[in-house]
């Protein structure tokens, strides 16, 4: 039986809708998601970490009889579920016209290593993820027919516990699969659809599972089967943790086992779309097949895919970028290269960088772009350094012409906007607000005019009104992060004094900062810090005061990003600094909701141009917090200075100078920031009228609003892709856009 015809059994009559929608990720970003599933029991809910399958099957039945019984939920209920089927039903979507080439048979197949759809599934690490999965929300929302590829992972990725000495420790948690909003694919005999891939001589069996995300099909492969080796079945284990050659394998499952799986399911994409080089083995095993099946050669099977595949490339630090040795290689692929009639040499040049050299590495971002008709950065600034990094490619071309051009990322506005304030942009911006893009009616093509007539509309909401429901925002992320230090503080059974001293930390009345991302050393989390003295004076200033909440993780290896958070920790503990300065141990999807919607400022620190795009700086923009960040990635962008008519919609940190002396540009940067909030962020912050609302602070969120949301959410990013990169008659408008004509 189907897992949701399963759970509707299990609950009374009434409230077996409830099964539908918590088999579809789609409840995630409806506006009245909060109160739908917690309302059940609470506690459950936040134990189950907001999964509903799980909550709905641990509940008790004498529970769930008395929901079924509260005409007020009932009538909720029904709304939810009449609306989800508008949404399923719905035939005249925006991509019906964008695209009515694809089809749910013919769609674009999106590859990615990982995707953060929710907190509830954590199979992501973090922006490459959070972008795939808001990339399908948004897909779905504007009717692209899209199925989404990728790894389903037994223990996702690393869990962080900082210790008594500030180290972090990293542990796994797992995942059940059977208890979650999945689906195992199954064929007509109810039997696991399975792929066979080949890898290091063995073949390993991959089955895959289902996740529905609104109208899109997410199929996540996972290789824990009875009947592969030990070893194999852990090969889908763990996200970013393994030593090269699990990395290398599991690459190889989701390109080559991807591709499988769909030809199994009889969907014939029209589109690949490659979301970073590590799933660039879809692509050969399409020219596989491809040969197969109509007898070309490898050339004629390597045109035909080039012309229907898209590449998006993410990262802007070479060493970032997956690339494994000839020996590696030739162990993995040996078997693998007869199948496209090439030699080993041949073959392995579609990953080398400098043909004929042959210590080369084989670059996965390298095969992909010999392998796809488009390919892009992920932000304007993105473009030109990409095009920079691999111009060595098209040694005949100026770096300009070099055929990289750029789609901005963007974040999906409706889970990242703060229900609180969507209910308040219902009210002033219209009922559309969220779906102007999605309307077919009105636009066939994206018209960013009349996004941005309807943000305007922003001005016009009473600074009251907004800063009250500012306010509730920041005092509900307050008291999260209280609570989880609190947590941290009691499994580390530090002293009575510290653990009472919870009650002092943050408060709702000071200016907050927010940073949080992984901690490299290359985006530099500990800058504010950089002048110990300057910073104490800043945060304690008597009348201006600064607060600011930390989150993210160290990759496992990174001992040097692990020493960052250390030393953020002892400011944790300072004296002078204790009560303003907090840590919340565990970053994900759930935190990083509660941090963008409460903090006053968002900071961003990189060196650049390190930050290819940056999605978090967005998200917190939807929900009227202000950006303070050097200029990088998408601010580049973004960034709009003040006028007399009109104020900034954030801040600029520092100024690039040209020289190759980091620890001089750490310490201009440093200043620049220190210079910034004494002068300019704190006096502006703290002049209030006399009912304590800070108007010109407010008409910089409104401005912070206005100009990002209508052009930096997901909606706008899909957009871009179908009209420059899918449809096959715009081919080249990408490259067109960022100033190289072919
Ligand atoms: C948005 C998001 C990110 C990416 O943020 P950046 O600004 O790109 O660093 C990372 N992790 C989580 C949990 C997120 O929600």
């Amino acid at each position: 039986m189907n897992p949701i015809t399963q759970l509707k059994a299990k609950l009374p009559s009434p409230l077996r809708r409830l099964a539908d929608l918590a088999y579809n990720y789609w409840w995630s970003w409806t506006p009245d998601r909060m109160s739908l599933f917690s309302t059940i029991e609470p506690t459950i809910w936040q134990n189950c970490y907001h999964n509903p399958v799980a909550l709905i099957e641990a509940v008790s039945y004498e529970r769930l009889s008395q929901i079924a019984e509260d005409p007020h939920y009932l009538k909720r209920l029904q709304v939810l579920a009449n609306q989800f089927d508008t949404y399923m039903r719905d035939q005249k979507t925006w991509g019906s016209q964008a695209v009515p080439d694809l089809s749910p048979e013919e769609p674009v197949a999106y590859f990615c290593l990982e995707y953060g759809l929710h907190e509830s599934l954590y199979v992501y690490c973090g922006g490459l993820g959070v972008l795939a999965g808001d990339y399908l929300k948004s897909a779905s929302d504007l009717g692209v027919p899209m199925v989404g590829v990728g790894l389903l992972y037994k223990q996702g990725y690393v869990c962080q516990r900082l210790n008594r000495s500030g180290w972090q420790e990293d542990f796994y948690r797992s995942n059940d699969f059977d208890h979650m909003p999945l689906e195992l694919v199954r064929d007509e005999y109810g039997q696991p659809v399975t792929v066979k891939v080949t890898v290091r001589q063995r073949t390993v069996r991959v089955q895959a599972w289902k996740a529905r995300v609104g109208r899109v099909d997410l199929y996540l492969l996972d290789a824990d089967r009875s009947d592969n080796d030990p070893i194999d079945r852990k090969l889908t284990g763990q996200l970013y943790s393994g030593n090269r050659e699990t990395r290398l394998a599991q690459q190889i499952l989701l390109g080559i086992g991807g591709v499988q799986l769909l030809h199994t399911l009889e969907i014939e994409p029209a589109i690949y779309h490659i979301n970073e080089g590590s799933s660039a083995f879809a692509l050969l095993e399409v020219v596989r097949q491809e040969m197969e099946y109509s007898g070309s050669t490898f050339e004629e099977a390597r045109n035909w895919v080039r012309d229907r595949s898209v590449f998006t490339t993410h990262t802007p630090v070479s060493d970032g970028n997956d690339a494994f040795s000839a020996d590696m290689m030739d162990s993995f692929f040996g078997h693998y290269w007869p199948q496209l009639e090439l030699a080993r040499e041949e073959f392995l040049h579609l990953g080398a960088r400098r043909i004929g050299d042959p210590w080369e590495p084989f670059s996965l971002t390298v095969l992909a772009l010999r392998l796809t008709r488009q390919a892009n950065g992920v932000s304007r600034r993105h473009g030109e350094v990409s095009r920079q990094m691999w111009q060595i490619l098209y040694p005949d071309q100026a770096q300009d012409s070099v055929p990289i051009g750029y789609v901005t990322n963007g974040a999906h506005l409706r889970s990242w906007t703060a229900p609180l304030l969507a209910d308040l942009y219902g009210q002033y911006l219209g009922h559309d607000w969220a779906h102007y893009f999605a309307n077919a009616d009105r636009w066939s093509k994206v018209d960013l005019q009349s996004a941005s007539t309807i943000w305007h509309k922003v001005d016009s909401i009473p600074d009251r009104e907004l800063w009250h429901r500012h306010c509730i925002l920041k005092e509900r992320l307050i008291a999260y992060t209280r609570a989880r230090v609190l947590a941290s503080r009691l499994e580390r059974k530090e002293a009575k004094d510290d653990i009472l001293a919870i009650e002092r930390l943050l408060d709702p009345n000071v200016l907050t900062l927010g940073f949080a991302r992984r901690f490299s050393p290359y985006k530099r989390g500990a800058l504010l810090f950089k002048d110990l003295q300057q910073a104490i004076r800043i945060f304690s200033h008597a009348r201006r005061p600064i607060q600011i909440i930390f989150a993210g993780k160290a990759r496992s290896g990174d001992d040097e990003g692990k020493r960052i958070i250390q030393r953020l920790m002892e400011w944790c503990r300072h004296p002078a600094l204790r009560d303003r300065v907090a840590f919340i141990e565990d970053y994900d999807m759930f935190t990083a909701k509660l941090m963008v919607h409460g903090v006053d400022v968002w900071l961003n620190t990189p060196r650049r141009p390190t930050e290819a795009c940056g999605t978090s700086g967005q998200k917190a923009a939807f929900n009227g917090v202000i950006n303070c960040s050097v200029l990088d990635g998408w601010w580049c962008e973004a960034y709009q200075a003040g006028s007399i008519n009109q104020p900034a919609n954030g801040w600029v940190i520092g100024e690039a100078v040209d020289t190759s002396d980091q620890e001089l540009q750490d310490q201009i940067d440093a200043d620049a920031l220190y210079t910034l909030l004494e002068r300019d962020i704190t006096p502006l912050f703290y002049d209030r009228d006399r009912n304590g609302i800070p108007h010109k602070w407010i008409a910089m969120m409104k401005a912070s609003i206005r100009t990002n949301a209508p052009n930096f959410n997901s909606d706008r990013m899909v957009s871009d892709y179908v009209t420059q990169a899918y449809r096959q008659e715009s081919a080249h408008e990408m490259n067109v856009k960022a100033g190289q004509v072919a």
